[in-house]
């Protein structure tokens, strides 16, 4: 038994076809009237179904042509539609001379009875098929004209309905997407809620829209946006407390629930607050708790009105759209300010710990000072040997104690941002020279090269902060002595660009063959009081702030301290920072000269 479906819906159609098939009918399909009318031509099926609406040729003009067709009409003719189906539909396919006028959607086992039956029908000759349709020609051509016109009249509504639906959702989600911007950018909250109220206002009309926020007391409400409200109103709302019968809002948020009030001035919620907004013309309230992600009372959204009416589907729509963004836009301001506090609470701490490390560093070396000048006048003075040792370990203990206080109270002053540097004029060779210098017999001692290398074309005179920049160099040389056990500590200067009239750009390397810093500690290196290998400390001491001092007075001359370290093989340390130039002055010249070079 051979089936021919004529749907131009595809899915409808394969599965039409697949319910047909699995009832042991074959199946032929075509996707409008021209294409069913060849195919029942060409290969004549046992019934065909045919939908309505269809480009090309619909539904009607096909059984017509079926069933003025001598080698056709004995085909039995079946409508299955769902498309603005009335009566007159079902009178005109009957007209035609189908079997059935079967309306969709319909349980698949009564329409599997209802082809049955037109199939037995057929088979026992009893269905009468007039090779004339039973009205007169004329008439069947006008009950089709106006069957089809009145449906395309339907679809075209609904076509502009559609535009009007997807004019609308494009204005919601550009609106949406302007909010969530300002939200991410974090912009003020007030401007956030009005410019959500704003595009509410602008996309349906006679609405005015408002959002309260509740207080951390859970009691009172603050006012968060209402662009287009009476200030009157707003003042007098702003401080006001939620209740059981507190107006829309407040009893929305009292309720944590919508309150529809579709007329305020004879509904009993609003009778405290009647007075206030009927003068502006106020007559309806609808209002919707703003709930935080956990279901906590945030505020609320309201859409009040000039006339007495009542939500349309539509508007729910609006409703979800603002206290979902609402809810977005003040977790996300109140998560800011909870992260603000919680930063500037870190910060005062952080400060207080500076403050009182820079007091204790500076009132144990007042007492240090004391207890050096005493060693070094008993040190000059006549001593047993083993007395001297005992003096000499004392005095090199409270001299290092006395430098880790100082790197101290100097990290506290980098941390402070109390750093300031000099702008004077100084002789670059002899600055770096003498940081080299203080670790020359130290160097000899461990057998270890000590290079100096400074270009032929290194000006003479440079003008910035000399101390600190042999402070920078002294760390890094120091460091690279103590790290290295054999090989070379090599410091190179070289002169780079001009980044600015009268500036130029000079980098310091410092190399060595050491113990380098394997890839795990690197991140260790600047940070104030770690050590990159702690069995280093043991080995070497020291207390961590030599490099994360350097890197303090390196980024405050407007550089950058970095390094390239291999465990096993040695480190280059490196910063480049800019320095004035100046033109010679005679008197300084000879002074260079009697310092000599390397
Ligand atoms: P310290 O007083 O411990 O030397 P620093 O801040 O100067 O403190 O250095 C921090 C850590 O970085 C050192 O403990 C060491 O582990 C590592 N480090 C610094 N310079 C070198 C270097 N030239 N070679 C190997 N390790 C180094």
């Amino acid at each position: 038994m051979k089936i021919l479906i004529v749907e131009d819906d595809v899915n409808s159609r394969i599965y039409m076809e697949r319910a047909l098939t699995s009832q042991g009918y074959s199946v032929a399909s075509a996707e409008n009237g021209v294409v069913a009318l060849e195919k029942a031509e060409s290969s004549p099926p046992d019934l065909i179904i045919s939908d309505i609406m269809m480009p090309e040729m619909d539904g009607f003009e096909l059984c017509r042509r079926v069933k003025t067709d001598e080698r056709l009409l004995d085909i039995p003719f079946v409508f299955y539609t769902a498309t603005y189906v009335d009566q007159k539909d079902e009178k005109l396919g009957m007209a035609l001379g189908a079997s059935r006028f079967l309306i969709k959607p319909m349980e698949l086992e009564e329409l599997f009875c209802a082809i049955k039956a037109v199939i037995d029908e057929n088979l026992q000759k009893s269905l009468v098929v007039p090779l004339q349709p039973l009205a007169g020609k004329t008439d069947l051509d006008r009950m089709q004209l106006e069957v089809l016109a009145r449906k395309l009249d339907k679809k075209v509504r609904e076509l502009e309905e559609e535009r009007e639906a997807l004019r609308r959702s494009e204005y919601l989600l550009a609106g949406q997407k302007r909010v969530l911007e300002m939200i991410a950018a974090n912009a003020p909250l007030e401007d956030t809620l009005a410019a959500l109220m704003n595009f509410l206002e602008c996309g349906s009309d006679g609405i005015f829209g408002s959002i309260l926020l509740l207080d951390e007391d859970g009691v009172h409400v603050r006012h968060g946006a209402a662009p287009s409200l009476p200030e009157a109103y707003i003042k007098a709302v702003d401080g006001a407390e939620i209740g059981p019968s507190a107006g829309s809002c407040g009893t929305a948020m009292f309720r944590c629930e919508p309150v529809i009030v579709t007329d305020i001035l004879h509904d009993p919620l609003w009778e405290g607050y009647r007075d206030l907004i009927v003068p502006y013309g106020l007559h309806a309230c609808w209002s919707t708790p703003i709930l935080s992600h956990e279901g906590r009372v945030l505020g609320s959204f309201a859409m009040y009105y000039g006339e007495v009416r009542s939500p349309a589907p539509a508007e729910k729509h609006l409703v979800d759209i603002a206290t979902h963004i609402a809810s977005i836009a003040i977790e996300h301001h109140r998560a800011g300010e909870q992260i603000r506090k919680a930063a500037s609470a870190a910060e005062a701490a952080n400060r207080a710990k500076s403050q009182f490390l820079a007091n204790m560093s500076h009132e144990l070396r007042t007492p240090m000072a004391g207890v050096l000048g005493m060693l070094e006048i008993a040190l000059g003075g006549p001593l047993e040997e083993e007395q001297r040792g005992f003096i000499e370990i004392a005095h090199r203990s409270g001299a290092s104690l006395v430098h880790i206080l100082n790197d101290i109270l100097e990290m506290t002053k980098i941390e402070a941002g109390m750093l300031s540097l000099e702008d004077e004029p100084f002789v670059l060779r002899e600055c770096v020279r003498s940081a080299v210098d203080i670790f020359e017999s130290e160097a000899r001692r461990k057998g270890l090269d000590l290079v100096l290398s400074l270009p032929d074309d290194l000006p003479e005179r440079v003008v910035g902060d000399c101390l600190r920049l042999r402070q920078v160099l002294t760390n890094l040389v120091g460091n690279a002595v103590k790290f290295t056990e054999r090989g070379r500590v090599e410091v190179r200067v070289s002169k780079g660009n001009i980044p600015a009239p009268g500036k130029r750009e000079f980098t310091f390397n410092v190399t060595d063959t050491g113990v380098g810093i394997s890839e795990d500690k690197k991140h260790l290196v600047f940070r104030s009081f770690s050590q990159a290998d702690e069995s280093h400390t043991r080995r070497y001491g020291g207390a961590g702030l030599g490099l994360a001092i350097g890197m303090g007075i390196v980024e405050r001359m407007g550089g950058v301290l970095t390094f390239d370290c291999e465990e096993g093989v040695g480190c280059d340390f490196a910063f480049t920072v800019s320095l004035g130039e100046t033109v010679k002055e005679p008197y300084l010249e000879t002074a260079d000269r009697t310092g000599g070079g390397h």
